[in-house]
């Protein structure tokens, strides 16, 4: 029998596949036990790839992925399960994660039973309190999927995740599928869950507006790079690298005395053959000849933010 993990990444397998090649390259990034980190980027940057990497259910070809400083690409057997269930990944699209057949006591249930975290007599108890965490009526527990809302159903999905007892929850677009005010509901949930069980997120999203309210730290990526790192006010307020400043400039739910930047052009390259130099070139309002050669490295602009942008020589 496979565990969950496994499940989704022959599910993703197909996807996955085509993506091995420099979906991401030379990303070296931390998160603090605790901390929420957001990850934005357009479709394509690679962002994906790197959280279900984070998450396990996809090896990366090259590089290490280290979890409490053990690299668990290396880890086998049993170690090798216990940080998979350490680190849980919720999806956008709840219905197509979550088995149809399957009633809601059922899908909270399963891993945790088999994993042996709970016994079958402690069953109802616990698919309850797990239902009532994430602010579902617990009695529904013996309804379907199909039977609840968009926004119960990403609940569901939390619920699922939770019953394993994580600490790591990777999010990817896990709101994006959603109304935006059943949004803000479900990113106060996550809120919440951090606060009551301490949980570290990495929150993956294409959108900026999703990750401000949530994140301490985000991380912008770029066809497979990292390209601004910054804690989450300090980038709203000052954004450094060019493309945030144009993804700044396309978030129209963002409202603030900020400074009005260029918003991006062009359409994104394909990620399978990105253009040389700085990835943002051909995009870029700023662009030199420099740039279409030489690949900015990541520097330390001010304590705790990194940009990758040849302005910063300057
Ligand atoms: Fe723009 Fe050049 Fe900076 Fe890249 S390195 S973001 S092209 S100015
Ligand atoms: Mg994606």
């Amino acid at each position: 029998k496979l565990d969950i993990a496994e499940k989704f990444a022959r599910r993703l397998g197909a996807n996955v596949q085509e993506h091995t090649v420099h979906a991401v390259d030379k990303v070296d990034m931390s998160i603090a036990p605790g901390e929420v980190v957001g990850l934005v980027g357009e479709s394509g940057c690679g962002k994906s790839t790197l959280g279900r990497c984070v998450a396990g259910v996809h090896q990366p070809s090259e590089g290490t992925i280290r979890y409490r400083g053990k690299d668990v690409t290396k880890l086998r057997g049993k170690d090798s399960l216990e940080s998979r269930l350490n680190v849980q990944m919720i999806f956008q699209d709840p219905m197509s994660s979550l088995n149809p057949r399957l009633k809601v006591s059922q899908i909270i249930s399963e891993a945790p039973l088999f994993h042996g975290l709970i016994d079958r007599n402690e069953v109802d108890e616990y698919v309850a309190m797990t239902m009532q965490r994430v602010g579902l009526d617990p009695s529904y527990h013996q309804r379907y999927p199909h039977q609840f809302s968009g926004g119960q159903r990403q609940r569901i999905g939390i619920a699922r995740a939770l019953a394993v007892k994580p600490d790591f929850i990777v999010c990817d677009e896990a709101v994006a599928a959603l109304d935006v005010s059943i949004q803000a509901q479900v990113l106060n949930l996550f809120m919440d869950l951090r606060e009551d069980l301490g949980l570290t997120y990495l929150f993956i999203s294409h959108d900026l507006g999703v990750v401000e309210h949530l994140s301490d730290r985000v991380v912008i990526m770029y066809l497979g790079r990292i390209v601004e790192t910054a804690p989450t006010d300090d980038l709203f307020r000052d954004p450094n690298h060019p493309y945030t400043q144009a993804l700044l400039a396309e978030a129209p739910r963002l409202e603030t005395d900020r400074r009005i930047y260029a918003p991006i052009k062009g359409e994104i390259p394909s990620p399978l053959h990105p253009p040389m130099g700085c990835h943002f070139h051909p995009r870029c309002p700023h662009a030199t000849e420099r740039c279409r050669t030489e690949i900015p490295k990541l520097k330390e602009i001010a304590p705790g933010r990194v940009s990758a942008c040849h302005l910063n020589d300057g």
